[in-house]
C-alpha cells in the first residue's frame, strides 16, 4: 500500500538544482540556474512568461533532460531517469495545462494516479485474488480520502471533463496526491481562477503542507499567492535566476522589480489580494 519512495536525505535539503542549462535549437530557455529546496518548504518559482519555469519543471520531472548541470532529489541525481523512475523516487507533479482524463470519472482519474502504487499484476488481477480485490479496496478508500481533502466529495463520480475549471484544478492536484509524493510541482494552480478561487486554493496548498510530510514547489504568476505562502522564492527572467531568497528579501530585490514591469514592479509585487497576478 504504502509508497517506497527516496527516504531524506537528512540534511533537510529535498531538491538541489545545480547549474542547470536548457537549450532548444536556438533558444536558452534555462541558462545556469541553481537553487536548493528544503525539506518541508514550499518554494516558489517565479518569473515573467516565458522565463523558464515550466522547462525547470519539466527537466525536475524528467521530461526534458538539460543541456549541462544536474538535478538531484534526495540525492538521487535525476537527468538520467524515465518520468515514471522519477515518480517512483516520491516526485508527483500537476501540468500547466490540464490533463485529466476528460471522459474517466474524478474517481477514476485518482484511481490511476495509484496505478504506480500498486502490486499486483496483470496476471494475477485476471486470476482475482481476494489479496488483489482488497489492495483494490484499500487504494480507492485512500483515492476518496484524497478526494474529501480537496473538496472533490460531491463531484466524485462525474466525468473530468464536465467539471468546471477551478475544479478541474483540484483534482489534477488529488491526481498528484494520490501517487503519495514527497515532492509535489505545481505548475500554476490559480492561473484562470477567480479571486474567491485562489483563496481556497491558497488554503488547499496549506492544508497539504500542514498534513503531509512534503515539500511543495510551486511555479505561480500570482504574486499574491506566492508572497503569502511560499517559504522561500527562486525568480527567473529570460532563462537566468536574478534573485533567491524569502518573499520579503526577493519582493525588494531592485532586479526583481526590473524584471516585473520596471516601474510598476513595485506595485505588482507588493499587491496582496492576487487577482491580475505578475502578468504585464
Ligand atoms: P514559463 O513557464 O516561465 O512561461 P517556459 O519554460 O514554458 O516558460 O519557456 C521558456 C522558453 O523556452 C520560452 O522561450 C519557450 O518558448 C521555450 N521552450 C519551452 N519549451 C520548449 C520546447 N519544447 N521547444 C522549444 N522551445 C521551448
Ligand atoms: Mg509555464
Amino acid at each position: 500500500m504504502s509508497a517506497h519512495h527516496q527516504p531524506p536525505t537528512g540534511d533537510g535539503i529535498a531538491l538541489v538544482v545545480d547549474d542547470v542549462t536548457v537549450r532548444f535549437k536556438g533558444v536558452v530557455a534555462l541558462s545556469q540556474v541553481s537553487f536548493k529546496a528544503r525539506e518541508g518548504d514550499i518554494h516558489a518559482i517565479i518569473g515573467p512568461n516565458g522565463a523558464g519555469k515550466s522547462t525547470m519543471f519539466n527537466v525536475i520531472s524528467g521530461v526534458y533532460h538539460p543541456s549541462e548541470g544536474d538535478v538531484k532529489y534526495r540525492g538521487i541525481s535525476v537527468p538520467s531517469r524515465r518520468p515514471d523512475e522519477i515518480a517512483s523516487l516520491g516526485v508527483g507533479r500537476t501540468f500547466q495545462n490540464i490533463a485529466l482524463f476528460a471522459t474517466l470519472s474524478v474517481e477514476e482519474n485518482l484511481m490511476l494516479g495509484r496505478h504506480h502504487l500498486t502490486k499486483a499484476t496483470f496476471a494475477t488481477s485476471a486470476l482475482g485474488l481476494p489479496s488483489v480485490r482488497k489492495e483494490a479496496k484499500l487504494h480507492r478508500a485512500r483515492a476518496r480520502e484524497i478526494a474529501h481533502f480537496l473538496q472533490l466529495d460531491k463531484v466524485i463520480d462525474i466525468p473530468a471533463g464536465v467539471l468546471s475549471y477551478g475544479v478541474q484544478k483540484r483534482v489534477e492536484i488529488a491526481r498528484a496526491l494520490c501517487t503519495e509524493p514527497s515532492l509535489l510541482l505545481l505548475d500554476e494552480p490559480v492561473a484562470g481562477m477567480n479571486a474567491e478561487e485562489t483563496r481556497r486554493m491558497a488554503d488547499t496548498i496549506l492544508d497539504i503542507k500542514a498534513a503531509l510530510p512534503i515539500t511543495i514547489l510551486l511555479v505561480e504568476h500570482d504574486m499574491g499567492l506566492v508572497m503569502s505562502i511560499a517559504d522561500n522564492v527562486t525568480v527567473l527572467d529570460f532563462g537566468k535566476r536574478i534573485a533567491n531568497g524569502t518573499p520579503a528579501q526577493v519582493q525588494n530585490d531592485p532586479a526583481v522589480i526590473e524584471a516585473y514591469l520596471g516601474s510598476h514592479g513595485k506595485e505588482v509585487l507588493s499587491h496582496s489580494s492576487a487577482q491580475d497576478g505578475g502578468q504585464p
